[in-house]
C-alpha cells in the first residue's frame, strides 16, 4: 500500500463497511503491539522489511488504528509522532515502487516529449560529466503534476520550479515532499472526523492512545517540553475568529450564546483542559483550586460581557451563576472546587452548531478549514506553532526529525 488514503486504502475502507465498522473490527482483532509496531521505527537507521512490505490489508488495519488514537488528542505529540513515522514509511515505499498511480495527489511520470531538450540540459544538468549517476537522478525531473492541484499544496517558494504548459515539473524529492503535504492534510481531516465520534469508539483506542503517549512523551521529551496537549497559559493571537469576535462584544441578541455559551466553554476548556480524555469530564479532574478560573477565565468572560451591547451583566446581572453553571459547578456564585460536576461542564459547540445558532460570529480563516470545533482550532494552531519552532531549531542547531 502506497497511501493509505489513496485509492485502494479506501477501497479496502469500504470492503468493512466504512471508517466506523472498520474501527470497530480492527479493535476485535488486531493486537496493539503490531499498530505500534508503526511508530517505533521512527528512529530506525534502515526501516524493518516487515513493515515496508506489510500486506495491504494489515497496512490499512494498523495505520487506521492509530487514527482511532488520535481521536483521543488531535494535535498532540501523538499527532506528531504517527505523522513523522508513517510518513517515512510511506515515502520509503513510494520509493521503492516508483509508482505514483493511485496516490492522493494526481501525480504523472513525465515523458521525453514534455519537457525540450535544451531546458532539460539545463535542468537536470545532462552536459555536466563531473556529476555522478545519484547527484543526476536527484536533478532528474521525474513527475509532473497540474499547477492547480500542485498549487493547493505546495508552500515553498516557486522560483526554482520548472512550470511549463499548466503543470509543474518535479523531482523524486520535491514530489514526495508534495506528496507528504497531502498526507498531513488527510490525517488532520480523518482525525478531526473522528474527534466527533471519539466517545462512541471501543475502549482499545483508549488504550491504544495510553501506549502510544508513552512513546510519544519519550521520543519527545526534551525537545517538545509543553506541548499543545498540555494546560498552559491563553494565547489570544491563536484564538479562532467566532471566539475574537465574542470577545469584542456582541449586540443583545448574540450576547447569552456569544458569552455564556461559546466563550465560557472555550476558555475554560482551552486553559484547564485542552484534550480532554472523554465529553463528561469535570474541572476539579484538571485543577486543583479555583485560582486559575477567577483570575484567568472569568475576568476575560466579564470584559466581553461588558463590551456587549448592552453590557451582559449590568444587563442580567444572575447571568454570572449561569457562567458558573456552564462551567459544571451548578446554579451558584459563590462555588467552591468540591461543586464541580454539580452540573455539566459545557464543551465549546461544534462550528455547524456557532453557524446555526449565532452565524455572525462564525468568520471562518484558513486554518478552519477541515476544523468541526473551535478547541480543536486553537490546538491546530498550537500544534502548528510548535512545529515551526521545533523546524526553526533545527535549522539552527542541526538536530534531527
Ligand atoms: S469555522 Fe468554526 S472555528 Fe472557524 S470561525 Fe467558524 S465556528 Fe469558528
Amino acid at each position: 500500500m502506497l497511501d493509505p488514503f489513496g485509492r485502494d486504502a479506501k477501497s479496502i475502507v469500504r470492503e468493512f463497511g466504512g471508517i466506523e465498522a472498520l474501527l470497530r473490527r480492527i479493535a476485535k482483532y488486531v493486537d496493539i503491539k503490531n499498530v505500534l509496531k508503526r511508530v517505533e521505527v521512527l528512529d530506525m537507521g534502515e526501516l524493518p522489511e516487515d513493515v515496508v512490505n506489510m500486506r495491504d490489508h494489515d497496512d490499512v488495519l494498523t495505520f487506521y488504528a492509530l487514527l482511532g488514537a488520535l481521536a483521543f488528542s488531535p494535535y498532540g505529540i501523538e499527532m506528531e509522532l504517527v505523522r513523522r513515522s508513517n510518513a517515512r514509511i510511506y515515502r520509503e515505499r513510494i520509493k521503492r515502487s516508483g509508482r505514483v498511480s493511485g496516490l492522493t495527489i494526481p501525480l504523472e511520470p513525465t515523458k521525453p516529449s514534455d519537457i525540450p531538450e535544451r531546458d532539460r540540459m539545463i535542468l537536470e544538468k545532462t552536459l555536466h560529466g563531473e556529476i555522478g549517476e545519484e547527484e543526476r537522478k536527484r536533478h532528474r525531473l521525474k513527475y509532473r503534476i497540474k499547477l492547480s492541484s500542485f498549487l493547493r499544496l505546495w508552500e515553498g517558494s516557486l522560483k526554482d520550479l520548472y512550470i511549463r504548459k499548466g503543470y509543474a515539473y518535479l523531482t523524486e524529492d520535491q514530489a514526495l515532499k508534495l506528496w507528504e503535504k497531502a498526507f498531513e492534510r488527510n490525517l488532520e481531516r480523518s482525525v478531526n472526523l473522528l474527534y466527533e465520534i471519539r466517545d462512541e469508539l471501543p475502549g482499545y483506542y483508549e488504550e491504544l492512545y495510553e501506549r502510544l503517549s508513552e512513546l510519544a512523551r519519550e521520543r519527545f521529551k526534551e525537545r517538545l517540553g509543553k506541548f499543545s496537549g498540555e494546560a498552559q497559559p491563553l494565547r489570544f493571537e491563536l484564538f479562532p475568529p467566532c471566539v475574537k469576535e465574542a470577545l469584542k462584544g456582541v449586540p443583545s441578541g448574540l450576547r447569552n450564546y456569544a458569552i455564556t455559551v461559546l466563550l465560557t466553554s472555550f476558555l475554560s476548556y482551552a486553559r484547564v483542559c485542552p484534550n480532554p480524555p472523554r465529553k463528561n469530564i469535570r474541572i476539579r479532574d484538571c485543577i486543583n483550586d479555583l485560582g486559575v478560573i477567577e483570575n484567568e477565565i472569568l475576568p476575560v468572560i466579564i470584559e466581553a460581557g461588558n463590551r456587549c451591547k448592552p453590557p451582559l451583566f449590568e444587563d442580567q446581572p444572575h447571568e454570572i451563576k449561569n457562567i458558573w453553571y456552564h462551567l459544571g459547578f451548578g446554579l451558584t456564585d459563590k462555588p467552591s472546587l468540591e461543586d464541580s460536576g454539580n452540573s455539566t461542564w459545557y464543551f465549546p459547540p461544534n462550528c455547524d452548531k456557532i453557524r446555526a445558532n449565532a452565524p455572525q460570529l462564525c468568520k471562518p480563516d484558513r486554518h478552519c478549514r477541515s476544523i468541526k470545533n473551535p478547541l480543536t482550532y486553537y490546538l491546530r494552531r498550537l500544534y502548528l506553532e510548535n512545529r515551526s519552532k521545533e523546524r526553526r531549531k533545527e535549522e539552527g542547531g542541526g538536530e534531527n526529525g
